[in-house]
Parts: C-alpha cells; sequence; structure tokens
C-alpha cells in the first residue's frame, strides 16, 4: 500500500489505523475534508510538537470513522470522527503533555490520560483548554 507522507515524522495512513477497526473489519476511510484536518493536525501540532520532543511519538488513535468511534467508546462529538484529533502515546505521557501545555503551540484541547495524550487542533478554532482524564491528579 501507498504511503502519503504528510510531515517529515508522520504519514496519513499512521493517522487513519485503528487496532479496534483492523480487528473487527470496520472501514475507516477519511473523506477529503477530513483528510484536510488531519494535515492541518499534523503540520501544525503533531510535528511541532515532535520536533520538540525529539523522542518518538505513537499515533495510538487519529481518524476514526463513526463505527469506529462507537467500538472504541469515544464521545459522540469526538473531534476524532473530524480528523482534527489524535490520541499519542509515548513513554513518558506526562512529560509529553506537559511540553505541548509550555510549548505556546496552539490546540484545542490537550488531555492527559495515564497512558497517552489526547491532542486535537481546530482549524481558526482552537480554544487551548488543559484537561486531566478521569483519575489522573494535574
Ligand atoms: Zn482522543
Amino acid at each position: 500500500m501507498a504511503t502519503t507522507r504528510i510531515t517529515e515524522n508522520f504519514t496519513l495512513e499512521e493517522l487513519c489505523h485503528s487496532d479496534t477497526a483492523a480487528a473487527r473489519g470496520l472501514k475507516n476511510i477519511p473523506d477529503e475534508d477530513q483528510v484536510d484536518n488531519l494535515k492541518r493536525l499534523a503540520i501544525n501540532l503533531l510535528q511541532p510538537v515532535r520536533d520538540r520532543y525529539g523522542k518518538a511519538m505513537h499515533i495510538n488513535s487519529g481518524f476514526r470513522s463513526p463505527e469506529v468511534n462507537k467500538a472504541v467508546n469515544g464521545s459522540p462529538t469526538s473531534d476524532h470522527m473530524h480528523g482534527k484529533a489524535a490520541d499519542v502515546r509515548t513513554d513518558n505521557p506526562r512529560e509529553l503533555f506537559d511540553l505541548v501545555r509550555k510549548s505556546g503551540l496552539s490546540f484545542d484541547q490537550l488531555i492527559l490520560y495515564p497512558s497517552f495524550v489526547h491532542m486535537s487542533f481546530r482549524y481558526n478554532a482552537n480554544r487551548n483548554q488543559v484537561l486531566y482524564a478521569k483519575g489522573v491528579h494535574p
């Protein structure tokens, strides 16, 4: 399968991969607008974060079709369904979270989970919200 590189470290394919979708045979293909959003997310947030972080960032989940979002118990209004969010796993999620929080980069929501960081980018409508998932202390 062809690989579409968006930025130095991120491809369209990894932003559309879902273990759950693969395991259950669910379709997870973004339309043109959703691809545009994924590109904005990678160019304006993921890659600048990666450049500052300097270490591996694994995308647990980027784009999710409505079926996939339901399968992973995502929020019914999830930005993942628009290609505007990614869940990023690293060796140290809190370290990554702190870096993004203090980076001065524009984002919509930054959420620390026990094993990953959710970060979203809403073109022209970023709120720079910093949040903690249930059970994660600030
Ligand atoms: Zn997320």
